[in-house]
């Protein structure tokens, strides 16, 4: 017999198995269930589209048994079985779904953690067990097969019999020792009270072979005698197959959803929210939806599949059903049961299916009343919801032309100068001063470098709240939206804030006198800004730059950082704060000194790079320029 080896991560998983750093060892039983039941459903499908093949209900079980003496336990499935080659593909390599999160570079203590997150699958059997058997046949197939591991060293694949295609699977359980028995794997009310735990709601009968004691026959004897019993084994089945989603809300706590979560392996963190629908009218279906409280790893990337497991009657006709979400509500988790959809569908019959497509609208309306109310009556909960996937809506307001701004504008929050607190619009604007024309914002890095950007001194004098906007998305999301319950957004960088005051029409008189100097400090930037001219609303420091027309500088920011967009630039205004002392040398310098001014102007317009963020585009002129002015 020749032993194989594990590929190299799946003996590094392994070996964490039998050494056991998961502490849930009870575990491994759920997840031999859920593939004795994942293979069934294969099989159950199977039989109820084809024609050819007979079926019978009582055909589809699981069967747990224990055998005290041998110290063994046995799972055995009526499910699709596997082939050598599945064999050798599911059980010699960790699979796919646990190897996703497996970072091979990251290991020690973080292993644990992972592995906690995600699913532990199959090898979580070498938690309990020291040696694993694995009988299986195919369907369809005459062969019968036997895998075999002892652990970390490898394992064996031979040509084995059984009667019927499916999987029996044997754990040899570990010795005791002083902290841990494993023996309890082998008491019925153990096995038990593990199914009804983890596994209850599982389709299938979870059959167990239990002893009873019955009264023996004939022997119930006169008054006052002890009747005698005898032990005999019987067939019990242990969970009550009852889907939760098919059960009474009112049966179910919290705690029976998060378990359902956690089980269909929705996410590693505990949801945020769950909702149960029971949907009876011009469509039919039952639903569990969850939404999630952190962003999976891969969320904000192009591997990140979204949707819902979609469930015909009772049987799963697809493990993730993208159509059912909108991309911006691509973060929900859970599962859609419908007697309205055809066993035989496929995905792209599907795709034009009446039914689902208004199950899909239903669907979101609910998700959308669910975050509302979440906003509205759990404040923290939301906000550590938008915190995960804020983003996302923001992403949604913005993308398809702005198709689903009035779904999502109400969802969304900012964080405000007041009291740098997370705010609606709604919020906002309930609390504008009368006459403040404007929603103001501000962009940048951060909030703290936001708070100490010059632009926002006019506004933030005046007492007006300003949305401090640190995401790539907020300003694209607001430009789509334009304006709320009326009120337009005005970038505090935007040339014209609308707010009347006295440096209004002070700094107009300053343009038009020191228009020659503007001009001669425009040039000399040689068609770095489109102009050049006093500020409005700089209160103590000397410059700041602005932009003119749609495309901010934040924008122009975003936008370059793609391919393709050398080209893109806002318009550019570098605004001079006349009432500052700096403002006196530079008028000096141009009555007397050229190239002090040149020298002024060119310090002026990096400085202002500096405090937007942006590069200075010759840093080694920059600093030369700063050691003529020292000497
Ligand atoms: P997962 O269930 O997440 O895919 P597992 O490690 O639990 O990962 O199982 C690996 C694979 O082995 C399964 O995807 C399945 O193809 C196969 N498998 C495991 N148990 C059975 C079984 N009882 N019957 C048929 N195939 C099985
Ligand atoms: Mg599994």
């Amino acid at each position: 017999m020749s032993k194989q080896q594990f590929k190299a991560e799946s003996k590094r998983l392994l070996e964490m198995m039998i050494n056991s750093i998961y502490t849930q060892k009870e575990i491994f039983l759920r997840e031999l269930i859920s593939n004795a039941s994942d293979a069934i459903d294969k099989m159950y499908y199977k039989a109820l589209t084809d024609d050819t093949l007979e079926f019978n209900k009582d055909d589809y079980f699981i069967k747990l048994s224990a055998d005290k003496s041998a110290r063994t336990l046995t799972i055995t499935d009526t499910g699709i079985g596997m082939t050598k080659e599945e064999l050798e593909e599911n059980l010699g390599v960790i699979a796919k779904s646990g190897s996703l999160a497996f970072k091979s570079e990251n290991e020690t203590k973080e292993d644990h953690t992972i592995i906690g997150q995600f699913g532990v699958g199959f090898y979580s059997a070498f938690m309990v067990a020291d040696e694993v058997s694995v009988v299986t046949k195919a369907f369809g197939s005459e062969d019968a097969y036997v895998w075999e591991s002892a652990g970390a060293e490898g394992y064996s694949i031979e040509s084995g019999t059984k009667a019927e295609a499916g999987t029996k699977i044997t754990l040899h359980l570990k010795a005791n020792t002083e902290d841990e028995s494993y023996d309890e794997y082998l008491e019925e009310y153990r096995l038990r009270s593990l199914v009804k735990k983890y596994s209850d709601f599982i389709r299938y009968p979870i059959k167990m072979e239990v002893t009873r004691s019955v009264p023996v026959a004939g022997a119930d004897g006169a008054e006052g005698e002890e009747t005698a019993y005898t032990e005999v084994r019987e067939e019990e089945t242990v969970n009550s197959m009852v889907p939760i989603w098919r059960k009474n809300k009112n049966e179910l706590t919290d705690e029976d959803y998060e378990k359902f979560y956690s089980e269909k392996r929705y996410g590693f963190d505990k949801p945020l929210k769950h909702l149960h629908l029971k949907v009876d009218g011009n469509i039919v279906y039952n639903a569990i939806l969850y939404i999630p409280e952190k962003t999976p790893f891969d969320y904000y990337t192009k591997e990140y599949e979204k949707g819902l497991e979609l469930y015909s009657s009772g049987v799963l006709i697809m493990n993730k059903c993208a159509d059912l979400l909108p991309d911006y509500f691509g973060f929900v988790k859970g599962m859609v049961d419908s007697e309205d959809l055809s066993l035989n569908i496929s995905r792209e019959m599907l795709q034009h299916d009446r039914q689902l497509k208004l199950i899909a609208k239903n669907i979101q309306n609910k998700i959308k009343s669910a975050l509302q109310s979440l906003l509205k009556d759990e404040r923290e909960k939301y906000e550590t919801f938008f915190e995960s996937f804020g983003r996302q809506l923001k992403y949604g307001v913005y993308s398809d032309y702005g198709m689903n701004k009035d779904t999502l504008q109400d969802l969304l929050l900012f964080t405000s100068s007041k009291e740098k607190k997370q705010v609606t619009l709604e919020e906002y604007v309930s609390r504008m001063p009368e006459e403040q024309k404007y929603i103001y914002y501000a962009t940048g890095g951060s909030v703290d470098r936001i708070e100490k950007l010059p632009q926002t001194e006019l506004v933030a004098d005046k007492g007006y709240e300003i949305l401090y906007l640190t995401d790539d998305i907020d300003e694209f999301a607001l430009k789509m939206l334009m304006s709320y319950k009326e009120k337009e957004f005005k970038n505090v960088s935007a040339g014209d804030l609308g707010i009347e005051s006295d440096e209004e029409t002070k700094s107009e008189e300053e343009d038009k006198s020191n228009a020659e100097l503007f001009d001669e400090m425009k040039t000399l930037l040689g068609g770095k800004v489109k102009e050049v001219r006093a500020s409005k609303r700089l209160k103590s420091h000397p410059v700041c730059l602005t932009s003119e027309g749609e495309l901010s500088i934040e924008m122009e920011k975003v936008l370059r950082a793609m391919p393709n967009s050398e080209n893109i630039e806002a318009d550019k205004v570098l605004e001079i704060n006349v009432n500052h002392e700096v403002f006196q040398s530079l008028k000096a310098a141009s009555e007397k000194d050229k190239e002090k001014l040149g020298l002024y102007t060119n310090l002026l317009y990096n400085q202002a790079l500096l405090i937007e963020g942006l590069p200075v585009q010759d840093p080694v002129e920059f600093t030369n320029a700063i050691c003529k002015i020292m000497v």
